[in-house]
């Protein structure tokens, strides 16, 4: 039915802290009538060809893209590099993410085993990728400490919580102006459920090139403000569905995006290329 058809530009899978490996979220994401799919990982570019594997496989278009944590004004704003090209130069500046949050784990593993549960790296096997703290809370329901993810989080790994370690973050200008040398469109993630609303003329002018309007966490004010708000700045559409894993949240295609929201996205980044 090309009438359901959509795209999804902000998925994870287990390169972050997605739950499906890629060749079965493109399995889904086809599934669910979706037509391209940018698996957004937090930090990395990593598994960019099993990514672009799957989605040849699966019949779809495959966007690489990366979704780098960033601070703005001392809060954590997401920012995505869609259409980054893995193979750049610039790319290589991830590895300084990953290794950051496999520093951070450990940290986080030394304050729960201060706490009394002894855990090590081995509990959370990671086939590339980084790490995050929904790895650890898996690991710490797997070995039956916590009954549920949700627990794992109220009781240790909350932002003020006793296990948190603060991640390692891009300055906000310093993300834009990577996401653009990897080769990417600089998309400002979920500024909505991020508090960035008011903070998106500044980001303009910081030079981001698109927002990501469509979102599970915007309503349908956000989503027509954010709609409002490109068209009189000139800027770039996006959306995703921040798909993590199956009965989590919103499901891969759920948001019903637009297809034509795509040829705006890979023309900028194709001309920036250039
Ligand atoms: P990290 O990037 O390692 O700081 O982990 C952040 C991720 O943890 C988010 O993307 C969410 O997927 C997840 N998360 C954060 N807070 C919670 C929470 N209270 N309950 C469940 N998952 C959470
Ligand atoms: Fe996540
Ligand atoms: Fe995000
Ligand atoms: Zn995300």
């Amino acid at each position: 039915m090309p009438g359901c058809e959509s795209v999804d530009l902000h998925v994870h899978c287990v390169f972050s802290d997605g739950r499906l490996a890629p060749e079965a979220l493109a399995r889904r994401a086809a599934g669910n009538n979706v037509v391209a799919l940018a698996i957004t990982d937090h930090d990395t570019l990593g598994g960019a060809r099993e990514k672009s594997a799957a989605c040849a496989e699966n019949g779809i278009e495959c966007v690489a893209g990366v979704e780098l944590s960033c601070e703005y004004n001392g809060r954590e704003a997401h920012l995505l590099s869609l259409f980054a090209d893995p193979e750049s130069s610039w790319a290589g500046r991830l590895e300084e993410m990953r290794l950051a949050r496999e520093r951070r784990m450990y940290e986080m593993l030394e304050r729960l085993g201060s706490l009394g549960v002894k855990m090590t790296l081995g509990d959370m096997p990671l086939q590339g990728g980084v790490y995050g703290r929904p790895h650890l809370a898996r690991a710490l329901v797997a070995k039956g400490a916590v009954k549920s993810v949700k627990e794992a989080f109220a009781r240790y790994l909350r932002d003020d919580g006793p296990v948190h370690v603060a991640k390692k973050r891009f300055a906000f200008a310093e993300g834009v102006d990577l996401a653009k040398r990897m080769g990417g469109v600089a998309v400002v993630a979920h500024p909505g459920v991020s508090g960035l609303l008011d903070d998106l003329g500044d980001m303009v002018g910081i030079g981001v090139d698109g927002v990501e309007a469509y979102n599970p966490g915007h309503g349908a004010e956000t989503v027509a403000r954010l709609l409002r708000f490109a068209r009189d700045r000139n800027l770039l559409v996006s959306g995703g569905s921040d798909f993590h894993a199956p009965g989590e949240g919103a499901d891969v295609g759920s948001q019903r995006i637009p297809p034509d929201v795509i040829a705006p996205l890979r023309e900028l980044a194709a001309a920036r290329r250039k």
